[in-house]
């Protein structure tokens, strides 16, 4: 998207919810899609007198966060109020860290393309808490208000303006995705608005030191959106500045319909926030014990698995990457790995009929590592052709983890020492077909080539049933009969 006379900044605030049973300051439920107003106490409704108490998983899951993202972990640190008057928040202001941010500085290695990647640069992610939902009919005038969500905690991941364009603010998503998903910081559902977006973009003349003034697009709910919101924004300010006018600070809203920003408020409307400290609060500290405990139970981050994936198992860096896409693709390989030791196999399998059966049924794994293992260990063994293995015997077992593919694969007759064909038989019928190309192989060095030919006619007589080096062996033999 890159243009000859100007450079694209963006930065992003990515807001992830963690992933508790519990809100940040009280013990009402998280559970998405209770019934409206279900997960209010006086807590959530700000009754007087009702006191925050601060949900010591929230803070485990936002360093958990930052040592992934290589942040520095902010050892004290105070909740702000950032006050606001708006009808979903009945505290009348937000708890949030604006002064302390939990984990400072940092940074996201993204991937461009297949292989090239860069670190992105954060500049904090801090903790803070939702507000609730206003729900608009178009029937009814009246405004209704859903608090379940008030009080949910919060993580914001805030970038440096750091991001060159539409595709690398996507990349930098995904990977957001991918790690909070890995670490069992947030389920990285954005259609459910648990991972949303606000992109910061702005633009400058080729080379400026100086960053031009930027424009805030709020809430975005799809990784698509937000590359095409952002494509659409950096059209609209280089239009803007082209027909010599300036860009001005301002939020902007995406409508994915019209796949256009439009202006939403403009900076000098904006509130005055009276940040101050939660009195209520106390300070937090961070000890070294407890943040040495959380670091312990660290899992291993995607990058050192794909490594792990490389160094032990000989994979390619494309097949390790896919393999250490998600938890359940690395468990699962290396399942199937303790039962085979085509590795390589494993992969294939794994990105070609396995993938191909979860996208059109669900994402569930379709085969046992029993099974896989069972299956790749056959064709290994020269006693099944892939074509029979990935279609007949796959289709038969697949969703289905009771049955044993030794055994099914005996019933429908695809085992090539047991299927009963003759294998001589079949030569033989090839032989007659192509009596003058027989003549021709035998006369000289170069009729040698056409082993090849015969090999094939030979394949497809034996429909995919034929063991491949045992025909070949019976053809050149029978080939050197005189
Ligand atoms: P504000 O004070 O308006 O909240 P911040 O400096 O806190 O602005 O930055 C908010 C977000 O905007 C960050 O993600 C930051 O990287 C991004 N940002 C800041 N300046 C620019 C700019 N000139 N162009 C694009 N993004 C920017
Ligand atoms: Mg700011």
């Amino acid at each position: 998207m890159g243009t000859p006379e100007y450079d694209i900044v963006i930065g992003l605030e990515v807001h992830a919810q963690l992933l508790t049973a519990s809100k940040i300051y009280a013990a009402d439920a998280t559970t998405y899609g209770a019934p409206p107003n279900a997960n209010v106490s006086v807590v959530s409704l700000a009754h007087p007198g009702t006191l925050p108490k601060l949900n010591k998983k929230v803070v485990e899951l936002a360093i958990k966060m930052g040592l992934a993202c290589s942040c520095e972990i902010s050892r004290e640190q105070i909740f702000d109020r950032k006050n606001y008057f708006y009808p979903d928040l009945p505290k009348g202001y937000q708890l949030t860290q604006d002064r302390t941010p939990i984990c400072v500085g940092g940074n996201v290695v993204i991937f461009r393309g297949t292989d090239t990647e860069r670190q992105v640069r954060l500049n904090r992610i801090h903790i803070e808490e939702d507000a609730g939902k206003s729900i608009h009919n178009d029937h009814d005038s009246d405004t209704l208000i859903d608090l379940n969500r008030a009080g949910v905690p919060l993580i914001e991941i805030v970038t440096e303006p750091n991001l060159w364009s539409a595709q690398e603010a996507g990349a930098f998503l995904i990977e957001i995705r991918r790690l909070v998903r890995h670490l069992d910081v947030c389920d990285g559902n954005m259609e459910q608005g648990s991972l949303r977006c606000d992109a910061n973009v702005s633009i400058k003349p080729k080379g400026d030191k100086t960053l031009g003034r930027k424009v805030e697009i709020k809430n975005l709910n799809s990784i698509k959106f937000v590359q095409k919101a952002i494509e659409f924004e950096v059209l609209r300010q280089i239009g803007v500045v082209n027909n010599g006018g300036e860009v001005i600070s301002e939020t902007r809203l995406f409508d994915s319909e019209k796949v256009r920003t439009y202006a939403m408020r403009t900076k000098e409307e904006l509130n005055d926030y009276r940040y101050f400290p939660d009195p209520d609060l106390s300070p937090l500290r961070i000890s070294e014990d407890w943040l040495d405990a959380i670091k312990a139970e660290m899992p291993a981050l995607p990058w050192e698995i794909k490594q792990k994936l490389i160094n032990q198992y000989q994979l390619s860096e494309y097949d390790a990457a896919f393999i250490s896409e998600s938890k359940e693709r690395v468990t699962f390989f290396e399942e199937v790995a303790e039962k085979t030791r085509s590795y390589k196999g494993i992969a294939n399998w794994m990105m070609g009929p396995i993938r191909s059966h979860q996208n059109i049924n669900t994402e569930l794994q379709p085969l046992t590592a029993k099974q896989l293992a069972d299956l790749i260990n056959l064709i290994d063994e020269e006693q099944l052709s892939f074509s029979s293995a990935s279609d007949k015997l796959f289709n038969a077992v697949a969703d289905k983890p009771s049955l044993d593919v030794r055994t099914i694969s005996t019933e429908l007759g695809v085992l090539l020492s047991e299927n009963g064909i003759d294998v001589e038989k079949l030569v033989d019928e090839v032989l007659r077909a192509f009596p003058d190309k027989v003549i021709e192989y035998k006369s000289s060095k170069k009729g040698k080539a056409l082993l090849g030919m015969f090999m094939g006619e030979l394949m497809k007589k034996g429909a995919g049933k034929l063991n491949p080096k045992e025909a070949n062996q019976i053809l050149v033999a029978k080939l050197n009969e005189s």
